[in-house]
C-alpha cells in the first residue's frame, strides 16, 4: 500500500485496534515521575528519557538521547531525538513535546496518587497525563498509525526541561539545526478549545516588563506641613498607571496595537467562574472577550515597593518602585510595545515627578501564518478527526519555546495543537487527559503527516 490509498478510513480502523496499547504507554509514562526542577527527581528524568526513546525506537526510528551545556555553563536535561528512515525529496516534519513534568504540589489537594494513573470515565488522571505525556502518545499513535506508509521524514524532538522554561532550548536548536531544521513543526503541548472541539493556537502574546522608580523630593516630609501642593510618590505612580487606560479600560497607550475579533465566543460566566472575580466587579476593556485575552494589550501591577501599613506615618514619601508586567499584541515586536509605553511613561508623569524605567525582559510573541498552506491542511485534519469544525485560539500568556522554533528555522511553518482542554488542571491537582480527544488528535496528526507528503 502507497500513502496515496491509505484513507481515512483505514486509519480509524487502525486506531480502534491500537488505541488501548497508546492508553498503557501514556500510563506508564505517568509512573516516570519525570519531575524537572527537583534534583531528588534527576535519575527518573533520565529514565523517562530512556523510556521514551525506547518507544520511538521500538516503532522503527532512530532515537538517541542528547543534552547540551549552554556557553553561560547551564547544563540541560536529556532529550529525545529520533529519526524516521530517509524519503528523498519529501518534506521533513519536527514533531516536538516534552518528557518532564510539573512538581505535584501537596500530595493532600490530590484525590488519587499522582503517579499512578486512574481512568474515570473518558479521562485518564495522573501527574503528566495531559501535559505533555499526552502530546508524546500523539506523536508515537501518529507514527504507528502510519507505519511504513511514512510519507515524510520525520525528526522527534522530547525535551526534558520545559517545565523549567527551557533553559538550553536555543543552544540545543543551535547545535543540531542541521538535522532539526523542517519544513513544518507539530507542536502538541496547547489546548484544545474544550472538551470535544479541536483547535489550533495561531497567536500567544508576547511579555515585557519593567521597573519604574518615581522620585518627587530629596528627602520625606511631613504630610501636614507640605501636604496638598506636594504630592507623595506613590500617587503621582497611581495616577501615571490610571492613564494607561481610558474610560472604557482599554489600554489607550499608541502604538501597541491589538484586535478586537476572535474566532471563539468566551461566555463571561465561566471566564468571571474561572478567575473567582467578585459580583459588581465589572470587566475591562472592549470587544470579543477572546480577543481582550489573547489578541490585545494588557498592563499589570506585578509588585509595588511603597510604606507598608504597618510602617505607616504622617510623611509624604520621596519616591516609590514598581514592576510592570505588559502582554503585548501578537505580530507586535515586543521591544517596539517597550518604546511605545517609554514613551507614553515619559509624557504623562503627573506633576513632573522624575521617573527612571530599569531591568527591561521582554519575550516575543507568536503570530501563525493563517494562510500557510500548512495552516489550513491541519484544520481540515482536525476537524476529519474530530468531525467538529477547527477553530483558531490563542493564549494571552507566551511559550518562549515557540518563538525560538521561530527565530531558529523562520521557514518552518509552526502548527501549534492541543491536548488539553479547560478540565486538564494542567501544573495542578488531578491532572487529566480527555481519552477521546487523545484519540482524536493522534488520527488528526497521522492525516496531517498524510496529507504533508503532497501539500508541503
Ligand atoms: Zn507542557
Amino acid at each position: 500500500m502507497t500513502h496515496t490509498d491509505l484513507t481515512t478510513h483505514t486509519l480509524r480502523a487502525r486506531l480502534e485496534e491500537t488505541f488501548p496499547t497508546f492508553v498503557q504507554t501514556l500510563i506508564d509514562l505517568i509512573a516516570i515521575p519525570s519531575v524537572s526542577s527537583l534534583p531528588q527527581h534527576s535519575q527518573d528524568l533520565d529514565r523517562s528519557a530512556q523510556y521514551v526513546q525506547q518507544l520511538f525506537s521500538d516503532i522503527g526510528l532512530e532515537a538517541r538521547i542528547e543534552s547540551v551545556t549552554t556557553p553561560e555553563g547551564v547544563v540541560g536535561k536529556p532529550a529525545v531525538l529520533a529519526r524516521s528512515p530517509h524519503i528523498e525529496g519529501a518534506p521533513t516534519v519536527l514533531l516536538y513535546a516534552h518528557h518532564d513534568v510539573q512538581p505535584t504540589g501537596d500530595p493532600q489537594r490530590w484525590s488519587l496518587e499522582p503517579f499512578t494513573a486512574e481512568v474515570r470515565g473518558d479521562r485518564l488522571y495522573g501527574r503528566g497525563s495531559s501535559d505533555d505525556g499526552a502530546g508524546i502518545v500523539v506523536h508515537l499513535g501518529a507514527l504507528n498509525l502510519l507505519a511504513r506508509d511514512l510519507p515524510v521524514n520525520v525528526i522527534v524532538f522530547i525535551e526534558g526541561e520545559e517545565e523549567l522554561g527551557s533553559p538550553t532550548f536555543d543552544t540545543f536548536l543551535h547545535t543540531y539545526a542541521d538535522e532539526l531544521r523542517a519544513d513544518v513543526i507539530i507542536v502538541t503541548d496547547s489546548d484544545n478549545w474544550k472538551v470535544g472541539e479541536p483547535a489550533l493556537t495561531t497567536t500567544l502574546r508576547g511579555n515585557c516588563c519593567c521597573t519604574l522608580e518615581v522620585t518627587v523630593s530629596e528627602h520625606a516630609v511631613h504630610s501636614g506641613m507640605f501636604g496638598g501642593p506636594m504630592v507623595d510618590a506613590t500617587t503621582c505612580a497611581s495616577l501615571l498607571i490610571s492613564s494607561f487606560y481610558d474610560e472604557a479600560g482599554n489600554v489607550r497607550i499608541k502604538g501597541l496595537g491589538g484586535s478586537d475579533k476572535a474566532d471563539v465566543d468566551w461566555p463571561e460566566e465561566e471566564f468571571r467562574a474561572a478567575a473567582g472575580i467578585l459580583e459588581g466587579v465589572q470587566l475591562a476593556g472592549t470587544g470579543d472577550l477572546a480577543a481582550r485575552v489573547w489578541t490585545k494589550p494588557s498592563i499589570t501591577v506585578i509588585g509595588w515597593d511603597t510604606t507598608s501599613v504597618a510602617e505607616a506615618s504622617n510623611t509624604i514619601a520621596p519616591k516609590t518602585r514598581l514592576r510592570l508586567s505588559m502582554r503585548t499584541v501578537p505580530g507586535i515586536e515586543p521591544e517596539k510595545a517597550m518604546e511605545a509605553l517609554r514613551a507614553h511613561i515619559e509624557t504623562h508623569m503627573p506633576f513632573g515627578a522624575h521617573v527612571t524605567i530599569s531591568d527591561v525582559e521582554c519575550g516575543p510573541g507568536y503570530q501563525a501564518d493563517l494562510e500557510a498552506p500548512a495552516v489550513e491542511l491541519a484544520h481540515r485534519a482536525l476537524t476529519e478527526a474530530w468531525s467538529v469544525p477547527s477553530v483558531n485560539i490563542g493564549v494571552g500568556g507566551s511559550i518562549p519555546f515557540i518563538s525560538q522554533f521561530q527565530s531558529e528555522f523562520p521557514e518552518a511553518q509552526v502548527l501549534v495543537m492541543g491536548v488539553e482542554d479547560p478540565l486538564t488542571n494542567a501544573h495542578s491537582e488531578d491532572e487529566s487527559q480527555s481519552l477521546s480527544d487523545l484519540k482524536h488528535a493522534i488520527l488528526a496528526e497521522a492525516l496531517i503527516l498524510r496529507d504533508l507528503a503532497h501539500k508541503p
